[in-house]
């Protein structure tokens, strides 16, 4: 890896919203993108796949973008981009390895496929390699 991006640190409520949004759009994969600064995620955007699948995600460039621009405006970082895997483990799909446009944030994956206990996974993903990072929970804010 060319630099080594921050682990992840998120709030339990935002964690848990991560969760839900991922529980609202199963069987299709949710997505969204995680702010914050340094890898300490302060806001979370949950958006729309527009793929409407169960195996990949796509979010609307123009919404992207301007969640972009609003991030920058607060003074944020984009720290992570969310998808879930309704039906297979938390670690990168070939595809997500492919489509890891972003090296600079980590790649946070949530999967259902154990509904009971969801599973997080968050990785640097770079080259069509990827390096697992820790998420930390915190539960005070
Ligand atoms: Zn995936």
């Amino acid at each position: 890896m060319k630099k080594n991006l921050p682990d992840l640190e998120i709030p339990e409520d935002l964690l848990s919203r991560l969760i839900e949004h991922a529980r609202q759009e199963y069987p299709l994969e949710s997505c969204g993108i995680l702010a914050g600064k340094n890898g300490k995620i302060t806001k979370l955007y949950s958006m729309e796949n527009t793929h409407k699948s169960s195996f990949c995600y796509l979010m609307a460039p123009e919404e992207q973008l301007r969640v972009f621009q609003e991030i920058e405006e607060d003074g944020l970082e984009l720290s992570a981009i969310y998808h879930s895997h309704p039906h297979s483990p938390a670690i990168p799909s070939q595809r997500d390895v492919d489509s890891a446009f972003y090296p600079d944030s980590i790649i946070l994956i949530i999967s259902l496929m154990e509904d009971k206990v969801p599973q997080i996974g968050a990785f640097q993903i770079e080259e069509g390699k990827f390096e697992k990072k820790t998420v930390k929970v915190n539960k005070d804010k």
